[in-house]
């Protein structure tokens, strides 16, 4: 195991020195940036900012580097892989500290996170990528192949750093490509500690790590030397990211943002489901993006969800979160605090709308908002329509399913949904009509990288996990031979 102390660390708050890694090697910048605790709205460490020599040297690298890793076999690659996700559950502690520090969350969550980041890349690699036959007969035989793409470019976001980067690290390495990945600039914290615990795994320029904000993004998405852009984050930059793609046709997956539906269909059990509900919303401060975002709830049990869930609001424990038994943290970034204050301001403003919970900011340092839940609102407002991607719930009233699904499904978005029913059979013909790419009977948000997760109409483009995923890291190849002569 690394020691983490014997590192030359200048920041005694963080333990480490934040390092990217380019082609194997720690590198250093000649430019920084400040991260900021969200829990404190102060800046707390500064990390490296990538220049473009830098991200030139890394594609460079990792071009060098790709087609001898393409060569290995499969179970070496996945061995590879293995090792990585050892090491980052050896570092687990220290990663999570970091996560916490610079993203807010409670600390179990961070923790959590680190794990599900080493699940994933194993759950990657149960995948199997062996050619297939198409046919076999009198015309001849044709396998289907897959080949590696080459050098992919994976993009991150701020809210689950580690647990989004991991899976797009493990599936391009199992396909057989090299990969350049830079976190967002918001939380590049742990991703650079990611990259110290784990540079001596892999040859030398099969990974590398680089800091940097939308500039960087903007250079790695036009970039001729990357073939694939795995991107995750909001609906606008991947838009940015397709359009800068578009001049090399670049590969790209996109997984961007959500606005699902949750349908509590009349014979549910508040009781039992109201707080799996209630994290499904709130859990990560809203910050998620399969988090449940819009509550439709039969008029039968309206006034009881909402009450269950107004309760759950006023009793959760919000604070930072390295304090014991804290359940919700802050918003993670000013603009975020400031975008999600704007629309609970503009909610309360509308006519015969009930802020049953939260509507305001704490009183302390920070990005902290109450828990808010938003009753008697309906389409056509901008909570209800938009993603806040922040600690406020619409909870919507509904009479029929066909109407509950119409409403579901007018939307943009189409990432996730679910449906809260005792009976699971009916739930899941109810769930198939949802127009999303995950849906769920009785559970929302979490998924595992064995299966394909991503989105639908805005939501994105093609998926992250499952045969699909790994195979939108790979261009298929036919190989035709014909019946001999
Ligand atoms: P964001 O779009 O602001 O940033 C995401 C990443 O893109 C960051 O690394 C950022 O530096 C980079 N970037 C910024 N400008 C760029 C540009 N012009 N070209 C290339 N890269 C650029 O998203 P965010 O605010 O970090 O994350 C929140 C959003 O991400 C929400 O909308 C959320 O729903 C979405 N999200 C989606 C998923 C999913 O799996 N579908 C998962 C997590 C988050």
């Amino acid at each position: 195991m690394l020691d983490l102390n014997s590192q030359s660390a200048e920041n005694t708050t963080l333990g480490f020195t934040p390092l990217q890694v380019i082609g194997g090697r720690l590198a250093d910048s000649a430019r920084s940036f400040a991260v900021i605790d969200p829990s404190t709205g102060e800046p707390f460490a500064t990390c490296p900012d990538a220049s473009a020599d830098q991200l030139e040297e890394a594609i460079a690298m990792a071009r060098q580097a790709q087609p001898g890793w393409a060569q290995l076999n499969v179970a070496t690659r996945r061995d590879f892989v293995h090792r990585f996700a050892d090491r980052l559950i050896e570092h687990k502690e220290a990663i999570a500290r970091i996560i916490t520090m610079e993203q807010g969350k409670p600390i179990g969550a961070s923790l959590g996170e680190v794990q599900r980041a080493a699940d994933s890349m194993r759950e990657i690699c149960t995948i199997p990528i062996e050619p297939e036959i198409l046919r076999e007969d009198e015309r001849g035989r044709v396998e289907l192949h897959y080949r590696p793409l080459g050098v992919i470019g994976a993009i991150a976001p701020w809210n689950v750093p580690i647990a989004l980067a991991a899976p797009k690290i493990a599936s391009a390495l199992y396909a057989g490509n090299t990969v350049i990945l830079k976190p967002s600039s918001a939380t590049p914290l742990s991703t650079l500690l990611m990259g110290l615990v784990t540079h001596d795994v892999l040859p030398a320029g099969i990974c590398s790590i680089l800091a940097g904000g939308g500039r960087l993004g903007h250079r790695m998405s036009e970039h001729p030397g990357i073939d694939k852009i795995n991107f995750t984050g909001s609906v606008p930059t991947g838009k940015k990211v397709m359009q800068a793609a578009a001049s090399t046709l670049k590969r790209l997956t996109l997984e961007l943002g959500g606005n699902d539906a949750a349908i509590v269909l009349e014979d549910a059990d508040i009781a039992k489901i109201a707080p799996r509900l209630f994290f499904a919303a709130f859990g990560l401060a809203g910050q998620v993006c399969m988090a449940v975002k819009r509550l439709y709830v039969h008029e039968s049990l309206y006034e009881p969800m909402v009450a269950a869930m107004t309760d759950l609001a006023r009793t959760a424990r919000l604070g930072n979160g390295f304090e014991d038994g804290v359940q919700i943290g802050p918003v993670q970034n000013k603009s975020q605090f400031d975008d999600v204050m704007a629309l609970i301001e503009e909610t309360k403003a509308l006519p015969g709308v009930r802020i049953t919970a939260g509507g305001h900011a704490i009183d302390r340092p920070g990005y902290f908002i109450a828990p808010t839940v938003v009753a008697d609102i309906l389409e056509g407002t901008r909570l209800v329509d938009d993603e806040p991607f922040g600690p406020i719930l619409p909870i919507l009233s509904f009479k029929s399913v066909d109407e509950a699904i119409a409403r579901a499904n007018n939307s943009p978005f189409g990432l996730g949904g679910s449906v809260w029913t005792s009976d699971p059979q009916r739930g899941a013909e109810i769930a198939a009509r949802l127009e999303a790419g995950f849906t769920w009977v009785n559970h929302h948000v979490g998924t595992t990288r064995d299966l394909p997760f991503g989105g639908v109409k805005d939501s994105g483009i093609g998926r992250n996990g499952g045969l699909i995923g790994v195979r939108s890291d790979m261009e298929a190849q036919v190989v035709f031979i014909p019946p001999a002569a």
